[in-house]
């Protein structure tokens, strides 16, 4: 078996079971292993502490598979899947992410379910390395047909692989997509769609929302296909305006809106941060906005640059509101930590101007779980701020 051996010290992690073996803590190799390769992670006095998939590339050299000497196979695969789809037995299969990466045990692996068709993105060199085994797996799930990869999210490109997406396994659909949830129906496009087209994680925020914008004027920022905006429109809201700069998101936003048979809103295909600036020279006033954003910083690296970003729009966003009103922020950025968010919003409301009190702390949806042992899994962290 190949070895990784770690430099004297740098098996503190792994004991706490956290998954990530970084190059900097890599004392030597044993072997040639090639991209996505299983090896031995083993401390500096040789003791066994991982089997783990090697990349090269990566800063991340290695993904921990499991902390026992166990032979990583189709079966493997087949189990791990297997298991995180019966962790979801609870969830409708109309909209629910199945695989979790190293919050299920499996690096580099997302899959969405919707319907019939469960959409995976295959992240890292370990990820890749078995497709095939992990398409099979998929594919087994009861009442799955087809497996589509969208495995063209930049993170790839860390791990030294190329964009790839398209059929699997299964035939193509003959009908277009369609999930519901919480009752408001949604058509996918998980060919073209953004990650795999359509954002789950957000579930049981937009609910919430729903829950508090009875007769309130809602501008919901980055609305991608309408998630918060319908759901505004389906709470009684006295107006809803929705920005987003992709004009192919508007266009599924509008046929949303449609297919639920709701209200009219203002649909705006636009920038958000020019756009937030004319509202402010304009004297516009919102009671309830919400701010979900694109990753701004898919790694700790561009963490500054997201700060200011984050600032930039949730300063705004505060003077935008009325007397009593509230502020949904949200980060999706692995790069980001819930605290350093909370930080930035103090800071922005700060230089607003505005008194302002968080009265939640929100997340993604039950299924996008946090291993304990991995705090990165929490990418995305919301705050609800009342001014
Ligand atoms: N709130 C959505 C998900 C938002 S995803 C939901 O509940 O489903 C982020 C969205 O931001 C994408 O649709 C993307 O097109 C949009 N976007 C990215 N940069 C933007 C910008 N500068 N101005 C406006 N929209 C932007």
């Amino acid at each position: 078996m190949m070895r990784l051996i770690l430099k004297p010290g740098r098996e503190k992690s792994l004991k706490r079971r956290h998954p990530w073996i970084f190059s900097g803590g890599i004392a030597r190799i044993e072997g040639k292993p090639q991209l996505g390769d299983t090896v031995e992670i083993c401390s500096a006095d040789g003791v066994f502490m991982a089997v783990a998939a090697y990349s090269p590339e990566s800063q991340i050299r290695a993904r921990v598979w499991d902390w026992k000497a166990v032979n990583i196979d189709a079966d493997f695969f087949a189990l791990r899947i297997a298991r995180a789809a019966v962790r979801r037995s609870d969830f409708d299969v109309s909209g629910v992410r199945l695989v979790h990466g190293e919050s299920d045990g499996l690096p580099g692996v997302v899959a969405d379910r919707f319907g019939d068709t469960v959409v995976v993105q295959l992240l890292s060199a370990g990820a890749e390395r078995w497709r095939g085994a992990i398409a099979d797996a998929l594919a087994a799930l009861p009442g799955v047909t087809r497996v589509v990869e969208r495995s063209d999210a930049d993170v790839r490109m860390l791990e030294g692989l190329p964009p790839q997406s398209g059929l699997l396994r299964g035939v193509a659909a003959q009908e277009p997509l369609v999930v519901t949830e919480h009752g408001l129906q949604y058509g996918i496009d998980a060919e073209h769609g953004h990650k795999t087209g359509f954002y789950l994680d957000q579930r049981d925020n937009r609910l919430m929302l729903r829950g508090m914008v009875k007769d309130k004027a809602v501008l919901d920022c980055f609305c991608y296909c309408g998630g918060f905006a319908l759901n505004a429109l389906a709470g009684g809201a006295s107006a809803v305006t929705a920005i987003d700069s992709s004009g192919s998101a508007l266009t599924a936003a509008q046929a949303n809106a449609q297919r639920n048979q709701l209200p009219a809103a203002e649909w705006i295909e636009a920038d958000v941060f020019q756009t937030l600036r004319k509202y402010r020279d304009a004297g516009r006033k919102f009671d309830v906005i919400v701010l979900d954003p694109p990753k701004f910083a898919p790694t700790a690296a561009h963490a500054e640059k997201a700060a200011r970003a984050y600032k930039d729009i949730n300063l705004i966003g505060f003077k935008l509101l009325n007397p009593g009103g509230v502020l949904m922020t949200y980060s999706c950025s692995g790069g980001v930590s819930p605290d350093l968010f909370q930080k930035i919003v103090a800071g922005a409301a700060l230089d607003a101007g505005v008194d302002a009190r968080i009265e939640g702390w929100l997340h993604a949806a039950a299924d996008h779980p946090v291993a304990l042992n991995f705090p990165e899994g929490e990418y995305l962290k919301g705050l609800l701020c009342r001014v």
